[in-house]
C-alpha cells in the first residue's frame, strides 16, 4: 500500500496511527516537487483503504497492482549475452560439475553443434552433505568461460555465496541461483547488485508466489533479468528424485507471461525420464531446458544418474522438435 501525504502531514503521527492498526512503514519515498508517500508493508490483518484514507495527514492511497510489480512488469523476454531468451526455445546443457579443462571442453564441443546457447555446469557445488564433491572452485569458471568463447557458447553457472557473486558475474551470462539459495536473501540482493540476468531455480518447497518474489528481489536489487526455472519439488513420492510440477510452468508461462524454463535433469534424478519430460516441458509453456550431460556418467563426481551420455544429446535434441540450430544463430555464434 503507497500512503501519499499532504504537505503539512505530521509524518511521525502517521505512522502511529498506521502502527495502530497494524501496519508498519517500509520505505518512505520522496518525489522531485518533494511529495512524500509511505510504502506500507503486509500487515496479518487485511486493512481497508479508506480506514487508512480518513488517518489525518493522508492525501490519498493506493494499492499496487502487483506484490511483485517488478517481475509482474518485467516481460516474457531476457536478454542474456546477446540470447534472447522466452522468444523461442533455448537450450542449456553441459554437466553438474566442472570437473576438468578437457571434460569441458568436450562438452561444449558436442553441444555448440546441436545448437545449444548455453553451457552449464557447476564451479561451486551446493551439496547435501559436507563430504561430497564441492567443485573445483575458480579455475572451473574459467574453464567454462574460456570452452564456451572457443564454442560460441554462453556460461550460466551457480553462485553460492555473497562472496563468490563477484568472481561469478565476471564469467557468466546469466547467473544460476540453485533452489537451496531461493530464499537467501542476502545472496539476491548481492547477486542482483550485479546487474545481470539471474537464472532463478525454484526452491524445493516454495510456493509460486515465494519464487516470484524472490525474483521481485533480484530486480529490486537491479538484475536485468529473471529466467525462472522449475527443477522439481519435493513430493511424498521418491519414486523420482523430485516431482516435476508442470502446472506452475503452464502457470508462468501463459498467465503470468515470465520466462520459465525447465530442468528435468533434477527433477527425475533419472536419465531414461529426461527426454519425455524435455517434450512434456516444453509443451507446457517452457522458453527453454537445462540438461545434464556428461562425457563419462559413471565417471561423474555429482548427479551422474541423471547424467545424459554426451554422445546421446544429438538424438535427444533432435526429439524435441526445435529447429536446432535457431538459438545459436541468435546468439551470433557459429552455426
Ligand atoms: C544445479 O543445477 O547444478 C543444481 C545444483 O541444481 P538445483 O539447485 O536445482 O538442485
Ligand atoms: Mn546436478
Amino acid at each position: 500500500m503507497i500512503v501519499s501525504l499532504e504537505g503539512s502531514a505530521d509524518r511521525g503521527r502517521v505512522t502511529g496511527a498506521l502502527a495502530a492498526l497494524g501496519l508498519s512503514v517500509a520505505a518512505v519515498e520522496e518525489d522531485r516537487a518533494g511529495s512524500v508517500s509511505l510504502v506500507v508493508g503486509a500487515c496479518s490483518a487485511p486493512v481497508e483503504a479508506d480506514v487508512v484514507a480518513r488517518i489525518p495527514g493522508v492525501r490519498a492511497v493506493s494499492m499496487p497492482r502487483s506484490v511483485h510489480p517488478r517481475v509482474s512488469e518485467q516481460g516474457a523476454v531476457v536478454l542474456a549475452g546477446g540470447v534472447e531468451i522466452g522468444a523461442a526455445p533455448v537450450l542449456m546443457a553441459g554437466p553438474c560439475s566442472a570437473e576438468s579443462e578437457e571434460q569441458v571442453s568436450a562438452c561444449a564441443a558436442a553441444l555448440a553443434p546441436l545448437g545449444v546457447a548455453f553451457l552449464r555446469g557447476g564451479a561451486f557445488k551446493p551439496r547435501t552433505s559436507p563430504y561430497a564433491f564441492q567443485g573445483v572452485g575458480l579455475p572451473g569458471l574459467r574453464w567454462l568461460r574460456d570452452a564456451a568463447d572457443r564454442n560460441g557458447m554462453r556460461v550460466v553457472t551457480e553462485v553460492m555465496g555473497e562472496s563468490g557473486v563477484g568472481p561469478v558475474a565476471e564469467v557468466a551470462d546469466l547467473l544460476q541461483i540453485g533452489s537451496r539459495n531461493m530464499q537467501n536473501f542476502a545472496l539476491l540482493k548481492a547477486a542482483g547488485a550485479a546487474k545481470k540476468p539471474v537464472l532463478l531455480k525454484r526452491a524445493m518447497s516454495a510456493t509460486v508466489e515465494e519464487w516470484l518474489l524472490a525474483g521481485e528481489y533480484l530486480l529490486a536489487s537491479g538484475a536485468s533479468g529473471v529466467v525462472f526455472c522449475e527443477r522439481g519439488i519435493r513430493g511424498f513420492d521418491t519414486s523420482t528424485r523430485n516431482l516435476l510440477d508442470l502446472g506452475a510452468v503452464a502457470l508462468l508461462a501463459h498467465v503470468h507471461k515470465l520466462p520459465v524454463i525447465v530442468d528435468p535433469s533434477h527433477a527425475m534424478g533419472r536419465r531414461d525420464l529426461i527426454p519425455a519430460m524435455s517434450r512434456a516441458a516444453l509443451a507446457a509453456g517452457a522458453t527453454g531446458l537445462m540438461i545434464e550431460t556428461h562425457p563419462s556418467p559413471a565417471d561423474a563426481r555429482s548427479d551422474g544418474p541423471q547424467a545424459i551420455p554426451l554422445a546421446s544429446m544429438a538424438e535427444l535434441v533432435a526429439s524435441l522438435g526445435i529447429p536446432p540450430r535457431a538459438a545459436l544463430r541468435r546468439a551470433g555464434g557459429r552455426a
